[in-house]
């Protein structure tokens, strides 16, 4: 790890520039109050070239990373979902606008340096997370594209010209007469356009190995070991060229990576980071239901109900073992009653619905002193009485993996397949053993997408369509976050059907 008062023992900027980030424990205050952009960040695009020199607060380092990494893993699930180009394209724009804005130049009421520091700090703190490994770094570079191509679509068109000249690409361009010259191969690669075309299109010649994609698509013409890519075709070039400039930064930073180790600070939070990715999910928020006023308080008595209806496969596995079983091991317990807390369970109706759950398997004397003690900790009523979250997709998949004889954990990440589809087809209706959904299901599964294969699981059976999971394409993070959102479309249902009975009664009337 870096450490701030240990840079002397650091490699230059020069030699080494995926460093050179300084961590102090005040706020730089660059971009603070202004709303136009600096000498530092005149573009909304950024390829990341220059790292940053300013001085960052331990908590920026971190959540400014946490901002990214969660829309990194966002775009990665998506992209493993098989959405139509535009609702892809679409789903990637509102959430990263949620997680990690970036304005044009042109935007108003907007701290447009604060937004892109945030922005560049998150990419080179995470660039120290994922340089580690081949595996990650490929996953990094590929999640980094897509969000820079997102960008990159929708950016200003002035601001995008200004930009790539800022850029200095070395492509050549083909002059009218080798234009000519070369007319008909250079037409046969437009697939068909009218001679209008051809003749409004300007061409750039680069290397050929930097143009793959087009090379086997067939969509350049190929002389003297050069690619003709014509200026429609720009954007593969310029994200070629950002991926193979951040490929070999990684690779420099991985070199350099032993080095760091000597931080306690950072280390740990790096760590995290990297874990995160690796499981497929970006760190989730989960504000737990309070049950106060808002709807969604549950009792004991209503648990069964809720459980048939709204629960994720991981809880739904837990309490059918509870119910059958009348007993959990500890990390069952903790992973189901801490849930169940988040969906607005009180302490007291938890008391009832466990000891409910114990039946006569348990004396009330063994429950009051072995289990209430424990429920009533989990609620932050004893010991250091702190109020525990519920734990989110990332801890169950990571963190205490199950044994033979636990129940805790991921179905899809800790079943056989198997046990998978057997489990999955009897537990939800909708899910044919040999369909072809099932199929996709359990292809995620294999590739080890289980965020994917849960929030496809979610869509099917609460018939939403493809690519929305969550809404807005959110793809489950949170268990909780899973029944919320089923509760909030069964409320949606109900209120409709409440309206819809309602205007018939009016006209009864009428
Ligand atoms: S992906 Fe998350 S919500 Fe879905 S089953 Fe696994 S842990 Fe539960």
């Amino acid at each position: 790890m870096f450490r701030p008062s240990t840079r002397q023992n650091l490699p230059s900027s020069s030699s080494n520039p995926a460093l050179e980030v300084k961590v102090n424990k005040r706020h730089s205050g660059i971009g603070a109050g202004s709303s136009g952009p600096s000498s530092r960040y005149p573009y909304r695009l950024n390829f990341y070239e220059r790292p940053p020199t300013l001085d960052i607060t331990l908590e920026e380092f971190e959540t400014f990373a946490i901002a990214r990494l969660r829309v990194l893993s966002h775009i990665e699930s998506l992209s493993h979902r098989s959405l139509p180009y535009p609702q892809l394209v679409s789903a990637i724009q509102s959430y990263t606008k949620q997680h990690l804005p970036l304005s044009s130049n042109t935007a108003r009421a907007v701290n447009l340096d604060e937004e892109r520091r945030r922005d560049e700090i998150g990419h080179w703190v995470l660039r120290l997370a994922f340089c580690r490994s081949p595996d990650l770094r490929a996953r990094f570079i590929r999640s980094e594209v897509a969000l820079f191509k997102n960008r990159f679509e929708s950016d200003d068109v002035h601001e995008r010209a200004a930009f790539l000249r800022s850029l200095e690409f070395d492509w050549q361009v083909v002059n009218e007469s080798e234009k000519q010259t070369y007319a008909e191969q250079l037409k046969s690669c437009m697939w068909g356009q009218k001679d209008d075309a051809f003749k409004a299109e300007s061409w750039f010649k680069v290397p050929w190995y930097t143009v793959p994609d087009l090379v086997g698509s067939r969509r350049v013409y190929v002389r003297a070991g050069m690619a003709y890519v014509p200026q429609s075709l720009q954007i593969s070039l310029v994200l070629q060229a950002f991926s193979s400039r951040l490929e070999k930064a990684l690779e420099l930073t991985a070199k350099n990576l032993p080095r760091l180790d000597e931080d306690e600070r950072l280390g740990p939070v790096i760590d995290h980071l990297a874990s995160s990715f690796l499981s497929g999910i970006g760190a989730t928020d989960y504000q737990p239901a309070d049950g106060s006023g808002n709807g969604s308080a549950v009792t004991a008595e209503m648990v069964d109900d809720v459980a048939r209806k709204h629960f994720p496969p991981c809880m739904r596995n837990l309490y059918e073992r509870l119910k059958r079983d009348h007993h959990l091991k500890h990390f069952g317990r903790l992973q189901l009653g801490l849930f169940l807390k988040g969906i607005g369970l009180p302490l007291d109706e938890a008391i009832v619905f466990w000891r409910r759950m114990y039946g006569s398997t348990m004396s009330d004397d063994k429950f009051n002193k072995e289990y209430k003690y424990n429920i009533r900790h989990s609620y932050g009523q004893e010991g250091k009485r702190a109020n525990y979250p519920p734990k989110s997709c990332q801890q169950i998949l990571t963190q205490n993996q199950p044994g033979t004889q636990d129940s805790h954990g991921c179905p899809f990440r800790h079943f056989s397949p198997d046990n998978l589809i057997t489990f999955l087809s009897n537990s939800y209706p909708q899910l044919e053993r040999s369909s072809p959904e099932m199929k996709e299901i359990m292809d995620s599964v294999k590739s080890t997408h289980y965020h994917v294969a849960c929030t496809r699981v979610f869509e099917l059976t609460h018939g939403v369509k493809k690519g929305e999971g969550l809404g807005e394409g959110e793809s489950v993070g949170h268990p909780n976050k899973w029944t919320d959102r089923s509760r909030e479309l069964e409320r949606d249902v109900l209120e409709k059907i409440k309206k819809k009975e309602d205007s018939d009664e009016m006209q009864v009337d009428v």
